[in-house]
């Protein structure tokens, strides 16, 4: 086995800390740790590949359908407008930790109140714990209703 560092595998595997808002057999998704906008949160393969482009086509949909999951949440959490999803692939485009990640940052039509949000740093404690609590409280609720509701692939 090929040892090398890598942050988000360490996440995954909880070598490392991070506010992580749900976790299966498929993904992680965890809060960004210098977000772009409030709710800015991460969903990455639970198996180390090094871009998108890279993922194992057998769990390409599984970890599609959980980041659908993550980014209805985090839109429904957070009152968002919008949600924009980005995955950086390669130096060039922005790729900074070479694990497939994508990103899911909420938008609002007009700005809303976020007290002492600062894009891009490390936010203050609350920060992080308020926002794991309403992103892991939504997932849950939506994977209840769905339950409830019977659908076959968890939500809708
Ligand atoms: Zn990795």
């Amino acid at each position: 086995m090929i040892s090398y560092m890598c942050l988000f595998c360490d996440i995954v595997e909880h070598r490392q800390g991070a506010f992580i808002v749900y976790q299966d057999n498929y993904v992680t998704a965890f809060l960004d740790k210098y977000p772009i906008s409030p709710g800015h949160t991460l969903v990455v393969p639970n198996i180390h590949s090094e871009n998108f482009l890279e993922m194992d086509k057998d769990v390409v949909g599984k970890a599609c359908s959980d980041l659908k999951l993550v980014a209805k949440a985090v839109k429904i959490a957070l009152k968002a407008d919008g949600i924009r999803l980005v995955s950086n692939i390669g130096e060039s485009a922005g790729q900074v930790i070479f694990h497939t990640h994508f990103h899911i940052m909420p938008t609002w039509s007009e700005d809303p109140e976020f007290s002492s949000f600062i894009p891009r740093k490390e936010q203050a404690e609350d920060y992080y714990r308020s926002m794991q609590k309403i992103i892991t409280d939504t997932i849950k609720s939506i994977l209840s209703k769905s339950e409830t509701d019977g659908e076959v692939n968890g939500y809708s």
